[in-house]
């Protein structure tokens, strides 16, 4: 990990309607670094991540992405996309494409390049996830484990400078969560920056640099992982902790 800051949200403020989701947020993420969100349903985490790739605009307050304002709209908007993959609960995978083509797909569409190098660079991830062995199958023929699997591949296929993950082992069967939440941990140890948002609390003290605490739309507390779980300081996360440990 490097000081140096990839993601910096200021001041970031988000309302539905009346409903104030994200509330006066300040959060610095390094390169390198791996930053677990945690808090209860409904505290704005999701929006968290949808609003560094801009699937969700902001109200007020800046969020930059490697030094630079995240753009609105156009190339410069796409062009963060595949910088800041996504991947989420529900795999979101094509149907009726093959695992294979559902992990060539964005870079040859979005990012243009020659087929035969992503077709390497594809089978490269899917060994890496391993899938290799399950590339002409069609994602129905996959478990979910390994569907999730291959939604990481294809985020990793556009060469992304950071990853957000949300609860992506939450429609997993149980024991379907520690393959991907291997595959994961090794994305981090690897030195990938990410932003995980989880009720693994395991993957949180292992492979956490630092666990922001969530709650109605605040970041009310962030630690390293081993600070955090063995002494919160606020009674929310204290509450928190308490329902799911
Ligand atoms: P979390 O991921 O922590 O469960 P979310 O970021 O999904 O929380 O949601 C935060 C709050 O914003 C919740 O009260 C949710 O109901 C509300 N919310 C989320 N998306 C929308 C939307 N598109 N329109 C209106 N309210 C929303
Ligand atoms: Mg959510």
């Amino acid at each position: 990990m490097s000081d140096e800051a990839l993601i910096v949200l200021e001041n970031v403020n988000k309302y539905f309607g009346p409903l104030h989701v994200l509330d006066d947020v300040n959060l610095s993420v390094a390169r390198g670094e791996v930053v677990v969100v945690i808090g209860p349903s409904g505290s704005g985490k999701s929006t968290l991540c949808r609003a560094i790739n801009r699937l969700e605009p902001i109200n007020s307050g800046t969020i930059t992405f490697d030094g630079r304002p995240l753009p609105a709209e156009g190339r410069a908007l796409a062009r963060l996309r595949s910088e800041v993959g996504m991947v989420f609960q529900s795999f979101n995978l094509f149907a009726h494409k093959t695992i294979l083509q559902n992990v060539m797909l964005g870079p040859i569409k979005v990012r243009k390049e020659k087929s035969v190098e992503v077709r390497e660079r594809a089978m490269a991830l899917l060994d890496r996830v391993g899938i290799g062995n399950q590339a002409e199958k069609y994602p129905a023929q996959l478990s979910g484990g390994q569907q999730q699997r291959v939604a990481i591949a294809r985020a990793l296929a556009m060469q992304p400078k950071a990853l957000l993950f949300d609860e992506p082992t939450s429609a997993l069967d149980p024991e379907m969560v520690g393959e991907v939440l291997d595959v994961m941990t090794s994305l981090a140890r690897e030195g990938m920056t990410m932003v995980v948002v989880t009720h693994e609390m395991g993957f949180a003290r292992h492979a956490a640099n630092r666990v922001v605490f969530m709650a109605d739309g605040q970041l009310v507390e962030q630690a390293p992982p081993a600070e955090f779980f063995a002494n919160p300081k606020s009674d929310r996360a204290k509450d928190f902790l308490s329902k799911i440990l």
